[in-house]
Formats: C-alpha cells, sequence, structure tokens
C-alpha cells in the first residue's frame, strides 16, 4: 500500500519509493528508505500535507508526495516475523541504523520488481519477454506487431518480476499514439527498473531513445539484442566501456535463444538495488547554445514540485524547448506557465536564429553526434556487415516485375496448403465425429435428449470443428510471414496500390492480418499515425476475409469445385480485396479529406522463423478456436436446434383447438422466420436454410456452417450421409437447396456481409463512437446483398 493510505496513528514500514531522479533522491535524504518504521503524526486541516515520524524526527510531505512511498502496514507492537533474506544484503543508503526486524519484512516484501521492457519496434522486446516469463506472445519481424501492453509475473532468486511489453517506439515524443502511450505509462506506471532493448545490429539508431529515456533519468538496464547476428558478422562491441560511459549497464542476451537472460535479471536486481557500479547519471550534452536554454528552464521547473515529480525536469525542460504538445500541457498547470512559455519562446528564436534550423533537429544532431562518439570508441564494426542474403531476396520480392506476381504465388500456395494438405486431417476428425454420432445414435434412448445431442450439438459444433486443421494451417502461413520479415516487404511492394487509395503501405500489414481475424486486425490499426488513415482502414478490414469463414468456403467449394479449390478460394479472398480498395476510395472521396504521411517503415532483415515461436503461435489459435467451439458456437446450435426443433405438432394441435386456422405444425419457428425473410434473398439463389444460416453467423461466422450442420441433419432419410452431400440432395420441391451458382452467390454474401459482433464492437473501441460500427453493419450488408446478386445471375447463366 502507499503511504498516504495510512491513517493518523498507524504505522508502516517503507518498502520502495517510487518516482525518480530529484525527487525520489530528495524523499530518500529525508530518511524514508526501505526498512524505515514511518509513523503518521496527523493529518493537516485539509488533509495536506501530512506529518508523519520516522526514525525519532517529524517530517511532513505532502499527499502527493506520500503517494509515491510504497509500505507495509504494522500493528503497534506486533511480533515482525522474522524471515530470512534469500540475497546477501545491499549496502544502499545508511540502513545499518535500521532495527533489524522491521528491515527483514520490508527485505522480503518488497522484492517485486517491476519491469518494462522499452524499446524500437521489431528489436526483440516480445521475444525477450516470452524468454522471460514462457509466455506466448506474438512475435513478428515487422514493426507494429505488440499494440497492446501485456503483463505477466515471475519468480526469479526469491525476487518477484511484474514484467511489461510495451509497444515499439523510435523516441519519447508526442508523434505517435504508442509513443504518447509508452510516455504515459512510464508516469503513471512507474516501473522500477526500464529494460531498454535495443538491436546492437543497428546500435546507433536504437540508442536514441537510449538518450531519452536517460534525459528521463530512470533506472535502466539495456539489452543488447540479437547478440547472435551482431558476432556473426565479426562485429565486436566493448559494452563495459560504453555502459560506463552512459552510465548504464549493458548486456549482451540473444532473445530467440535465451542466451544471456539470467545475467540480464541478476543486473535488473542489482540496479534494483542500488548496487551496480555503472549507474550514474549523465546529461546528454546538447551543445552550448542548447544546454544554456535547457539550464534556465529547468530551474524554473524545479520551482514546481508538483510537475517535477512527474518527469526529471531536464527531460521537460529539453521536450519542452521542442515545443513537445503533451509535456506543454503538463506544464499547464504550473503557476509560472506564462513565464515558462515566454522564456521558452525567446530561448528557442534565440537558438534558431544562432542554428539556423529548428530546435528539433540541433536536439537530434547533438544525440546523435554524442551516440556517434560513444560508439567511435568501444564498436567495432565489420566491414560485410551488410546482410547479403537480405539484399538478395529483396532484389527478387521487391522487383517490379516479379514483386506481385510472387505475392500471388505465395497467396496461391497458402490457399493451396490451407485446403489440400488440411483434407487429411479433416477426414479423420470427420470420422471421429461421425463415430460418436453413430454411438449417440446407438445407446441414447429416443426423445428430445437424443435429438438435442445427436443433431444440435453434434451436428452444430461437430460440423464446425472438422475444420480446425484448415485454420491452424492458415494460421501457420501467416505467422511464418510475419515472422520472417515477407510480410513487410509486401507492405512495401503494396504502398504504391495503397497510395493511389489514399491509404499508406503500413495500412496493408493490419488487411493481411485480417486474413487471421479481423479483430486484432483492427487493433493494430493503432500504429498507423495518420488518423484518417487508420479510419479507413479499420472500416475496410471486415472485407479481409477472416479464418471463421474459411470453414463455409472449405465446405461449399469441397462440394461444388474440388478440382479448382485454390483458384476459387484466391478469387474470393481478392474479391474481398477489391471490395476493400473500393471502399477505401470512396471514404477518401466523400468523407476523409487527403493526408499524405511519409512511408518511414522499416524493412528488417530476414530471419527464420523459430519453429518454436511458429508453433506456439498456431497452437495458441488453435486453442482459441477450440475455446469458441465450446463456447458461442454450442450455444448457438443449440438456439438453432430449438429453434427449428419446436414447436412439435403436439404442440401445435392446441392453436388450431382454440380456432386458430393457421397451421403451425409443419414449419417451425425457425422456418416459418426464414421464409418470413425468404424473399428478400431469393434473388440470390437462398433458401430459407442459407438465409436462417447468414442471420445466424452475424454474432459469429462460424455458426454458419454449424447452422447448416443443425439444419440439415432432419432428414431421417441421410443419417450417414456427410454435410456436403446433404446439400446438394433434393429438398421437399425436388431441386437441390445449393448450386454451384447459388454456392457462389453464398459465399460471397458471407465474405462481404455484416462484420461478426467481436469486430463490430473492435470498429467502435477502436474508433471511439458507435456511427462506424453502424456504418459497417449497414454498408457491408448492402455491398454484400449486391455482389451475391451479380454473382448469382452472373453464374446461373454460366454453370
Ligand atoms: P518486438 O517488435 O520488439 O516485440 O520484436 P519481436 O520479439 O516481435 O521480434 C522481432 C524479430 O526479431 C522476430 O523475427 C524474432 O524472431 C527476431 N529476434 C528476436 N530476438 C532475436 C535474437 O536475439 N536474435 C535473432 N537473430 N533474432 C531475434
Ligand atoms: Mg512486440
Amino acid at each position: 500500500m502507499r503511504l498516504s493510505e495510512l491513517k493518523t496513528g498507524e504505522q508502516g514500514v517503507v518498502v520502495k519509493i517510487l518516482g525518480h531522479g530529484a525527487f525520489r533522491k530528495r524523499v530518500i535524504e529525508m530518511g524514508f528508505v526501505r526498512g524505515r518504521i514511518v509513523k503518521v503524526l496527523l493529518d493537516a486541516p485539509l488533509k495536506d500535507p501530512i506529518k508523519y515520524e520516522v526514525l525519532g524526527y517529524a517530517v511532513s510531505l505532502r499527499r502527493a508526495e506520500a503517494e509515491m512511498v510504497e509500505v507495509i502496514k504494522i500493528q503497534e507492537g506486533d511480533e515482525t516475523p522474522d524471515i530470512a533474506t534469500h540475497h546477501e544484503e545491499p549496502p544502499a543508503v545508511d540502513e545499518h541504523e535500521l532495527p533489524s526486524c522491521s528491515h527483514t519484512i520490508a527485505q522480503h516484501e518488497g522484492h517485486t520488481i517491476n519491469v518494462a521492457l522499452i524499446g524500437n519496434p521489431n528489436c526483440g522486446k516480445t521475444s525477450l519477454y516470452n524468454d522471460l516469463s514462457g509466455a506466448k506472445e506474438h512475435v513478428g519481424n515487422y514493426g507494429g506487431v505488440t499494440v497492446d501492453i501485456k503483463t505477466t509475473t515471475f519468480k526469479y532468486k526469491g525476487y518477484t518480476f511484474v514484467l511489461t511489453d510495451l509497444p515499439g517506439t523510435y523516441s519519447l515524443a508526442a508523434y505517435s499514439p504508442e509513443e504518447l502511450y509508452v510516455r504515459r505509462y512510464l508516469r503513471d506506471d512507474n516501473p522500477d527498473v526500464i529494460v531498454n532493448v535495443v538491436d546492437v545490429t543497428n546500435l546507433e539508431r536504437n540508442m536514441y531513445l537510449t538518450t531519452e529515456l536517460i534525459d528521463m533519468d530512470r533506472s535502466m538496464v539495456i539489452a543488447l539484442n540479437m547478440y547472435d547476428e551482431f558476432r556473426n558478422q565479426g562485429s565486436r562491441l566493448d559494452f563495459e566501456t560504453l555502459g560506463g560511459m552512459i552510465g548504464v549497464p549493458m548486456l549482451p542476451v540473444v532473445a530467440r535463444t535465451g542466451e544471456g537472460i539470467d545475467q540480464l535479471l541478476d543486473t535488473v536486481i542489482n540496479v534494483y538495488e542500488g548496487r551496480h557500479s555503472h549507474v550514474r547519471h549523465i546529461h546528454v550534452p546538447l551543445g552550448p547554445d542548447v544546454e544554456g536554454s535547457v539550464r534556465v528552464l529547468v530551474d524554473m521547473i524545479k520551482a514546481q514540485p508538483s510537475i517535477a515529480r512527474q518527469f526529471s525536469p531536464r527531460y521537460l525542460a529539453i521536450k519542452f524547448l521542442e515545443g513537445d504538445s503533451e509535456v506543454d500541457r503538463i506544464l499547464h498547470s504550473a503557476s509560472n506557465y506564462d513565464e515558462l512559455v515566454l522564456t521558452r519562446d525567446r530561448l528557442r528564436a534565440n537558438i534558431e536564429r544562432l542554428t539556423n534550423e529548428d530546435i528539433s533537429s540541433t536536439v537530434a544532431a547533438e544525440k546523435y553526434g554524442f551516440i556517434a562518439g560513444a560508439l567511435a570508441e568501444t564498436m567495432e564494426l565489420s566491414p560485410e556487415q551488410k546482410n547479403t542474403s537480405t539484399s538478395f531476396i529483396d532484389a527478387i520480392v521487391t522487383n517490379k516485375l516479379f514483386g506481385f506476381p510472387i505475392f500471388l504465388l505465395i497467396m496461391l500456395f497458402i490457399f493451396w496448403a490451407t485446403f489440400s494438405l488440411g483434407q487429411y486431417p479433416m477426414g479423420w476428425i470427420e470420422s471421429a465425429v461421425n463415430w460418436l454420432s453413430t454411438l449417440v445414435g446407438r445407446f441414447m434412448p429416443d426423445g428430445v435428449l437424443k435429438d438435442l445431442v445427436a443433431d444440435g450439438i453434434i451436428g452444430g459444433v461437430g460440423g464446425v470443428i472438422v475444420f480446425l486443421p484448415n485454420i491452424l494451417i492458415l494460421y501457420f502461413c501467416i505467422s511464418f510471414m510475419e515472422d520472417s520479415g515477407y510480410m513487410a516487404r509486401a507492405a512495401f511492394i503494396m504502398d504504391k496500390i495503397m497510395h493511389r487509395i489514399g491509404l499508406h503501405g503500413k495500412s496493408f500489414i493490419p488487411l493481411v492480418m485480417g486474413f487471421g481475424c479481423n479483430v486484432p486486425a483492427i487493433i493494430a490499426t493503432r500504429s498507423i499515425e495518420s488518423r484518417s488513415s487508420r479510419l479507413i482502414t479499420i472500416l475496410i478490414n471486415p472485407f479481409m476475409s477472416c479464418s471463421a469463414r474459411l470453414p463455409l468456403y472449405v465446405l461449399l467449394i469441397g462440394t461444388f469445385f474440388p478440382s479448382h479449390a485454390a483458384l476459387v478460394f484466391l478469387a474470393l479472398y481478392l474479391l474481398g480485396i477489391v471490395m476493400a480498395v473500393i471502399t477505401a476510395k470512396l471514404l477518401r472521396r466523400f468523407f476523409f479529406h487527403k493526408d499524405e504521411t511519409p512511408f518511414v517503415m522499416e524493412l528488417p532483415p530476414y530471419r527464420m522463423p523459430t519453429l518454436k515461436a511458429s508453433v506456439r503461435h498456431t497452437w495458441s489459435k488453435g486453442v482459441q478456436y477450440l475455446k469458441k467451439m465450446g463456447g458461442i458456437i454450442l450455444f448457438a446450435s443449440i438456439i438453432v436446434w430449438a429453434l427449428n426443433y419446436f414447436p412439435r405438432h403436439d404442440d401445435a394441435i392446441p392453436a388450431q383447438n382454440t380456432g386458430n386456422t393457421i397451421d403451425l405444425s409443419r414449419d417451425s419457428y425457425l422456418e416459418a422466420a426464414g421464409k418470413a425473410v425468404n424473399p428478400v434473398m431469393e434473388p440470390l439463389g437462398f433458401g430459407w436454410r442459407s438465409t436462417v444460416a447468414a442471420l445466424a453467423g452475424v454474432p459469429a461466422k462460424e455458426i454458419v456452417v454449424s447452422t447448416l450442420g443443425v439444419l440439415y441433419t432432419n432428414d431421417e432419410a441421410f443419417t450417414d450421409a456427410s454435410l456436403s452431400q446433404r446439400l446438394t440432395a433434393p429438398n421437399a420441391s425436388g431441386r437441390p437447396d445449393f448450386t454451384p451458382a447459388s454456392a457462389i452467390a453464398f459465399m460471397v454474401f458471407i465474405l462481404l456481409y455484416c462484420p461478426c459482433m467481436a469486430t463490430v464492437t473492435a470498429i467502435v473501441r477502436e474508433t471511439g463512437h458507435w456511427g462506424y460500427g453502424a456504418f459497417s453493419i449497414v454498408y457491408n450488408t448492402l455491398v454484400a446483398w449486391l455482389a451475391a446478386l451479380a454473382a448469382y445471375q452472373l453464374f446461373d447463366i454460366l454453370l
């Protein structure tokens, strides 16, 4: 708990001081060090400040300051348990004065270390996070994979680590949403130790962020990741000297194999305990012109303790000088804000006149100059450090002529693998489902329960679960594309087309991710800086055919077009893309104004994906799919079954007795509803069952197939037939429900219509407005209807 939560008369043992730099130092100087007992003497009339007693003398703290002190409450006269510590005692600030029992307890409880991973996109943060915690977060070889923060807890040498994986950032300016996000995280969550992950093969650029973290004056350790590649190139780095130079311990690690992880954790503990010899606060020099101005502003900010607590005054001063809007907002509450602004403007004008360039460039140039100087003394790059295999592959896959055909071939291969390779395991699961169905038929007594299990549950869930292998294969392929670095190239070659439709190459990655699932894809648009581009990318994402729609394709394509499967797949996916492109163009034209953001996406070197990461990712998707089967799909199947099962003939009789002339005995509720809506869908070649399946698929698109499974089990004559045989069997009117043309129309409709509820929710959440969700529902359904109509009319003639 925090010191501010203790009430008058209560006591606590200090566990740790949050915050940073000057504030932290001052509170520690006042005697609030770990293990000390603090007693609340009294609250001031307005509850602020509060008077405390620390080992014999009284001090007063503002409530806000007391919030930065973490304590454990103790009762007066308590027997404090004597718990032995697991590690050697730190020679920390004057702790020899401590009474031993309170000391031990604070040591024990204070074992929690909050660690945040911060670094550029694609430097291996998530890999490191997975290594450290055994988690299974998704890694990808391009920027912007992690858009949410993830937290995990693990134990190491008696300490509890709370580890947070943050989105990648190049700096801590208020330029992109991620940068703001990371910065707010640093301010509000105050991690004890920052692990700055850097890609050592790209040290110069990666260290720019490091200089900003140094400005912030936080406890920090640098993990030199990708050391394996660096070593293999034959380059060398004297990281001991470099670390000493910048006052931050540095360690080589290989996140991919786990090399160096223990040493990293040991160093984090040492930094946390304040016993690492390298740790000191340096100022990254900004040149005489800027330094003088920064000093003036620092002094003015220091006069405002409530503000200086959020970030170090030096960091605030530099950012304020650069005109950072968020820092401006922070400083707004300062009593000398007007004076600050005047001073800042005067100083900045002066610097810009002297240097003849804008202040941000001057600061960046000075920082890079500092980095270059430090690296010149410590790093020896091998002359042939250029990654030759990467440039060779790039010459082919981003080639003007071959780039697109290769992309299409890769997609075609993926669909072929998804369909053809998937057939074998699919057959096995199918037989298992059939076997289960026979078993139920033989051993369960006839009645409603048997019908529910056989038709509702096995027919519904069993009908969808057979597609698990296809979905796993698709995810495996996507994961391979992402992790190898090809995805970034796909975005690169698409940039031109994306520009034509008023978007950015970066928008392409969320679109391809949409092939897996639209929900994370929509979240991934957070890496797009421009608001209008982001909105458009979100709105067109549902046209990307997600894996939930795959079962329907496999079912219908397997039934009607088995010999051209991969091509039909590709055509469907391309149709989705074309609709997305048209929609994007229309949106840009009529709703959003043009905006140009420069294409600043990195093209990381190709890396062979580790089998472990790919399998892990695929596996987690499989688990997700199975969970969905046991949840919403099961639930929906039962509902659909019940609506289709009732009213029974005997239920219908009383209705007739009361003089009601409508004969309910033939139509179930579902059939009646389906037939009522069906006139709208008839031009598309839909029977009432297809209409019902499409309606039922609104919560989640897998339900389309599970509903077909339930609706087509009722025929007594077909107990042993597969679902695809039942779809092509003649119905009451003597014709089959599905023809090749109506199958295509149905797939087109399901591809394009109203996004599933999870996607609509994601759209509303990410855009911040329900109107966009409503737009998606209406617009997509309309588009779907028109496209399915065109498809049906066309193919009814052709096929
Ligand atoms: P993040 O964007 O910082 O979270 O980075 P990721 O953890 O997603 O990793 C980016 C890419 O770098 C992936 O392709 C990883 O497989 C690869 N990678 C991560 N750590 C290492 C490493 O130590 N050595 C090598 N060779 N590759 C790595
Ligand atoms: Mg990541």
